[in-house]
């Protein structure tokens, strides 16, 4: 029986571990991959305070793991298959073993929807990218593009549109669904180009992108667009199917939990990508954890 067990092993949930290791509480991380979540497959992380030359999503991680396993807490790297959390106890089971808890931190966090292109797996971190504002500085003065018409993407072409030399904005229909501002915003930037209408049908270049075939829906017409980079902002989707009918989630999947993290239900706690929540960043889940192990030792305190 540990004090709090954790599902996920990225920054929300080792930070948790770190917060209740410290405070004198049994933890364990389940992770079902390796540690770090969509941070551990970031190549370089630049924005997370502390590392002026940047450091590798992967060494981060790693240093997130150590130091929470420093004051005590454990690793067990296992896929949760299934989740029991209305009770008193909380219970986890992987294939081989159940594990229990006082608590429980939900931090399975979310991942980029994908466009789901012929060898857009394989071209990751090689020019297609999920995260404008972790890879972006690698395209300073290039040519990109960005797939989306959301709040993600017109943040993304304005991001893109101060440090590259040209943004192209793809969308699937003739509006954004992002607010009219921000298209004005995009409009003044005077380097992003709009391809309306438009779906990215194909991958260009063999070990890197050098481009892509975009077509328009209206006309049926492809053409090729040569880029060095391209981000994907269609949106996300949050890990949450595992809990899906135990735990509050709003229409989306994301799990309804305010700054507290509190769960609808007594004792599970939500932190990171998976909350609902406006700003998804290494920062910001960290952040959460923290929150999760003080909400968490309220409630063993109780
Ligand atoms: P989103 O609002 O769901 O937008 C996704 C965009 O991708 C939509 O324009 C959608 O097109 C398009 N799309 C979806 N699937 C596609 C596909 N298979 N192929 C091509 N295009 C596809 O997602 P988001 O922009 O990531 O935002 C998520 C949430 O965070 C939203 O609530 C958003 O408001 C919020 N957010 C807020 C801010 C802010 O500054 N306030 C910043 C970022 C995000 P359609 O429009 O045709 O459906």
């Amino acid at each position: 029986m540990y004090d709090m067990l954790i599902v996920g092993g990225g920054p929300a949930g080792y930070t948790a571990a770190l917060y209740a290791a410290r405070a004198g509480f049994s933890a364990l991380v389940l992770e079902k991959l390796a540690p770090g979540g969509q941070m551990g497959t970031t190549d370089l992380v630049e924005n997370y305070p502390g590392f002026p030359e940047g450091i590798q999503g992967f060494d981060l991680a790693m240093k997130m793991k150590e130091g929470a396993e420093h004051f005590g807490a454990a690793t067990k790297l296992a896929e949760v298959t299934g989740l029991e959390l209305a009770g008193e106890t909380k219970i986890a089971r992987t294939k081989k073993a159940v594990f229990q808890g006082k608590t429980l931190v939900l931090a399975t966090g979310a991942a980029p929807r994908e466009l789901g292109l012929p060898r857009e797996t394989a071209l990751r971190g090689r020019g297609v990218s999920y995260c404008a504002t972790c890879d972006g500085m690698f395209y300073r003065g290039k040519t990109v593009a960005v797939v989306g018409g959301g709040n993600t993407a017109a943040a993304d072409a304005l991001y893109l549109a101060r440090i590259c030399q040209k943004v192209y904005l793809i969308h699937r229909r003739d509006q954004l669904r992002a607010p009219k501002t921000q298209l004005a915003k995009m409009e003044q930037a005077g380097n992003v180009e709009f391809l309306w209408n438009s779906q990215v049908t194909g991958l260009l270049g063999d070990t890197a992108l050098t481009g892509l075939t975009v077509t328009n829906k209206i006309t049926g017409q492809a053409q090729e667009l040569e880029c060095a980079g391209v981000f994907i902002a269609v949106g996300q989707v949050p890990e949450t199917g595992l809990f899906r009918g135990q735990v509050d989630l709003d229409e989306a999947g994301y799990v309804l939990a305010g700054e507290d993290t509190k769960t609808n239900v007594p004792g599970v706690f939500a932190a990171g990508d998976l909350r609902k929540k406006s700003l998804r960043q290494i920062i910001t889940a960290a952040a959460d954890g923290a929150s999760a192990a003080q909400a968490a030792e309220e409630y063993l305190n109780q």
